[in-house]
């Protein structure tokens, strides 16, 4: 791992308070997810619906896209198509500069994110404002979203109210939520008024109709598209489905499985500016669409599975690393586990292949997607195309962190184990200079926490005997200083208390006769 996405990850291990608020709104995420489906059957067959949709969206995606732009201009739209993210900011900035915009209304977009928007608006002079409620806590902090769906829930009402106090007029002086998100909402609508360009993603986009769908929770979606004269809505080329029949099923999984809510406060169907003889929506609509390598994704018949899917954020609630780090350890757009498959893939493994990494292959992100993306398999063929000799693979960055000396350590290894023999040998010796092996295993041993210790409290402090390894309860800091041998040594003084289920039977059991073998298996599990 380089030593960037170290510092990021131990920086992000340092801001427990995060930490903590992060977990809670992932369990949360998690329990109203749990609720929201039920029938574990109905789920699976949405889920296979959900796959089924989107995996022939994926396939057919040329055709589909010549069609949604054809319907689109045919319903009044101006349609643009942006290869790259500079050529997408180029579109934003050239159409701001015609209508004579100084300022930019901007609803929720993870896109926007992708192509660093805002910093290009403001480096031409053009003010971003963001009007979705997180993503304006976290412009006001100076930070980067760190969930795809709730881009602030790494900070409580405390911190929110201290920022709003520091940054906005109307803040209370209180920390009530009711009272922060009237400061807002007060702070907003007097923004919306004299901005007259309005940008908005784009959740699915219909390309039977040339229809685009926004979900949305606070209107803020639909004021950014309807209040200015002009709307330029951003999508990847992903986001496209056949038929507006396929709507519902999707709207049903996105929004069940992001929030666990049946269906969002508000769900915008946008078909076109404004017609004469209608009183309110744009003047001019823009719609663009951006590769950004997505086309190359699909090129790789595994890996275009990742481009199904629906950003509902589901992987990263239940995934034990993101809840434990946050968002922001990973220092990308996308975080969790569909970004340690998306970022390589769009980056390119040389910058951001290290991200596979960033996974215990759990399987859970797999078990909860809606669309059934293989995450944890396509983690393993990332991480095996960044150390990959030449396959011919599309990949970006295909064998770009493989090493010559690891490459040979991993021939030799493969030796080993092709003959019983060798390997048993190997496994002797390895047993035999088992005392040379490392007493620290360093951010290992400060980090994890035993699932035993959080439900029973932190375990009675020893003194003496040299102990210094302890495992953390969720709710206490960190404990630095891991040392696995004197746990070792803690275990064979204390037999009685040994968790090894080769020592502990019951208490009222006659006494067995301990063979040597099952001592030295009790050794071992200790
Ligand atoms: S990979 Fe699946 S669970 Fe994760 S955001 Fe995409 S659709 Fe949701």
């Amino acid at each position: 791992m380089t030593t960037e996405l170290r510092v990021s990850i131990g920086a992000a291990l340092g801001r427990e308070r995060a930490r903590v608020n992060i977990r809670r709104a992932m369990d949360g995420l998690v329990a109203k997810r749990l609720k929201a489906f039920p029938d574990a059957e109905e789920l699976e067959q949405l889920r296979d619906q959900g796959r089924a949709i989107r995996g022939h969206a994926v396939a057919r995606l040329p055709e589909l896209l010549e069609e949604l732009e054809r319907n689109c201009i045919r319903n009044g739209m101006e349609v643009h198509w942006a290869e790259t993210s500079d050529e997408a900011n180029g579109i934003v900035l050239d159409i701001l500069r015609r209508s004579g915009a100084r300022a930019l209304l901007k609803g929720k977009s993870m896109v926007s994110e992708e192509m660093g928007l805002n910093a290009r608006l403001a480096a031409e002079g053009i003010e971003p404002v963001e009007t979705d409620l997180g993503e304006l806590i976290i412009q006001l902090a100076g930070e980067p979203p760190s969930h795809i769906i709730a881009p602030a829930v790494h900070k409580d009402r405390h911190e929110i109210a201290d920022l709003f106090r520091e940054r906005l007029p109307e803040a209370p002086a209180g920390e009530r939520i009711e009272d922060l998100t009237a400061a807002a909402r007060a702070y907003m609508r007097s923004r919306f008024q004299g901005i007259n360009a309005g940008l908005s993603g784009v959740n699915f986009a219909v390309a039977e109709t040339g229809t685009l769908c926004l979900v949305e929770n606070e209107g803020n979606g639909r004021m950014s598209t309807t209040a200015p004269d002009v709307h330029i809505a951003v999508m990847g080329i992903e986001k496209v489905i056949a038929r507006l029949d396929q709507l519902p099923p999707l709207l049903t999984l996105l929004t069940r499985s992001a929030t666990g809510q049946p269906i969002t406060t508000y769900v915008n169907l946008i078909s076109g500016p404004r017609r004469p003889g209608e009183k309110d929506g744009p003047r001019e609509l823009h719609l663009i669409l951006l590769d950004n390598g997505r086309s190359r994704i699909r090129q790789d018949p595994e890996l275009a599975a990742t481009l199904r899917c629906i950003r509902c954020g589901a992987c990263m609630n239940h995934c034990p690393v993101y809840t434990r780090l946050g968002g922001h350890a990973y220092g990308t757009v996308y975080p969790g586990p569909i970004g340690s498959i998306l970022e390589p893939q769009l980056q390119g493994l040389g910058l951001r292949g290290e991200m596979a990494e960033v996974s215990t292959l759990c399987g859970a992100c797999a078990e909860v997607c809606p669309v059934r993306i293989p995450i944890p398999a396509l983690l393993n063929r990332l991480r095996h195309e960044s150390v990959a000799g030449r396959t011919g693979s599309q990949v970006a960055g295909q064998g770009s962190r493989r090493t010559r000396a690891e490459a040979r350590l991993w021939a030799l290894w493969s030796w080993v184990c092709a003959n019983p023999s060798r390997y048993r040998s190997f496994t002797r010796l390895a047993t035999a200079l088992r005392a040379m092996q490392p007493a620290r295993l360093g951010p290992w041993t400060r980090h994890p926490r035993s699932p035993a210790n959080r439900t029973q409290g932190p375990p009675p402090a020893r003194s003496g005997g040299g102990v210094r390894y302890r495992v953390v309860s969720d709710a206490e800091p960190l404990t630095q200083g891991a040392d696995l041998r004197s746990d070792r040594r803690r275990h064979s003084r204390s037999r009685g208390q040994c968790p090894s289920p080769y020592r502990s039977r019951p208490s009222k059991a006659p006494p067995r006769r301990s063979s040597s073998r099952t001592r030295r298996r009790c050794r071992r599990a200790c």
